[in-house]
């Protein structure tokens, strides 16, 4: 029988994942210290600041956060440290938003932090065997139009790499239809596309990222259970879910880890994969995600390896890769 340790040891997939929420302190301290002469930023006293009653205060410690950058090149050391942490977990392979446009105007350039993130992806992989792969995260609050004149800007990058264009943000005030051409543009281009959809807001909004923005998989969904036919929409075209517990919690979509409703999602046969979001700001790693449904939620590891082998499943991976390192698994 598998246990909780074995887990652990697993070669893994993480698909739910935000690179400048990955940010380890230390990384970010330095940033903060370098950056501002006189400043005494460490990991610590940067760990304290990150609790948030709501998504809103999220989204401003975020915009924090994202504030520090002072150079495009700081994002190839980014993913170099990101993946680290990644390789710490046995993760092999992880696909993680990024936000070239989330810098203030006039500072950094979108362009050049996206050859910034390819070139840190080349180098994690020629110096560790990571793969990874990026979704360019467009943010719902820009509005529509901003949103499609940005997939447009993207569109010279795509390669196996930049996969993929994503949608963040704010899901309330911000609803899928306006993105439906933006999306559509880029699945014209050939990127993949997933969507933030049903984290923050009702049932509707799931049903519209797939119908609508045809999105391969949902990031959080979870409010897909307040309506049958939108869980039986879900579960019929095989979409699968990001699932991310300990964010839901720490951004008070969900009061407590014991609400969360997991198991209801697998229970209700739809494809639950396990991660962690944003993993600095809510004080996580996919490794404490799984200890919290085995220690928190009743999960046996069995039901977890489960979820992992969704994880590779799911994943935009070819094919034979994903057979290659599901032949490790029990
Ligand atoms: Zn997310």
């Amino acid at each position: 029988m598998i246990s909780a340790a074995d887990l652990y040891k697993l070669p893994k997939a993480e698909l739910h994942l935000h690179l400048e929420g990955a940010i380890p302190l230390d990384f970010l301290a330095r940033l903060i210290n370098r950056n501002s002469p006189g400043a005494l930023a460490t990991p610590e006293n940067l760990k304290a600041g990150f609790q948030f009653k709501n998504f809103g205060e999220f989204v401003r410690k975020w915009m924090w956060t994202v504030g520090k950058f002072r150079s495009e090149t700081d994002f190839s050391d980014l993913v170099l440290a990101v993946a680290g942490n990644l390789i710490r977990q046995n993760i092999v392979h992880a696909e993680l938003f990024f936000s070239p446009f989330d810098y203030p105007p006039g500072g950094l350039q979108a362009e050049k932090i996206t050859e910034q993130v390819l070139l840190g992806a080349e180098k994690a992989r020629a110096e560790t065997g990571i793969s990874l792969l990026f979704f360019a995260d467009i943010v719902r609050n820009h509005g529509a139009e901003t949103a499609a004149a940005r997939v447009k800007r993207l569109i010279p990058f795509r390669s196996p790499v930049l996969a993929g264009i994503g949608l963040g943000g704010s899901e309330s005030g911000f609803p899928n239809e306006g993105f439906f051409p933006a999306f559509e543009t880029a699945r014209e281009a050939g990127f993949r596309v997933v969507a933030h959809s049903g984290e923050t807001q009702g049932a509707e909004y799931v049903r519209s990222a797939v119908t609508g923005l045809n999105a391969e998989r949902i990031g959080h969904g979870i409010r897909c259970l307040d309506d049958p036919e939108v869980t039986e929409l879900v579960r019929s075209r095989r979409i699968p879910l990001e699932v991310c517990p300990t964010s839901n919690v720490k951004t008070g979509v969900v009061a407590r880890i014991q609400d969360h409703p997991i198991r209801k999602l697998i229970d209700a046969g739809l494809i639950v994969t396990l991660n962690s979001d944003d993993p600095s700001f809510f004080d996580t790693s996919l490794n404490q995600e799984i200890e919290i449904l085995i220690r928190d939620l009743g999960f046996s590891a069995g039901d977890v390896l489960t979820l992992l082998k969704n994880n590779l499943t799911a994943s935009f991976l070819p094919e034979e890769k994903k057979r290659s390192i599901l032949t490790l698994y029990p």
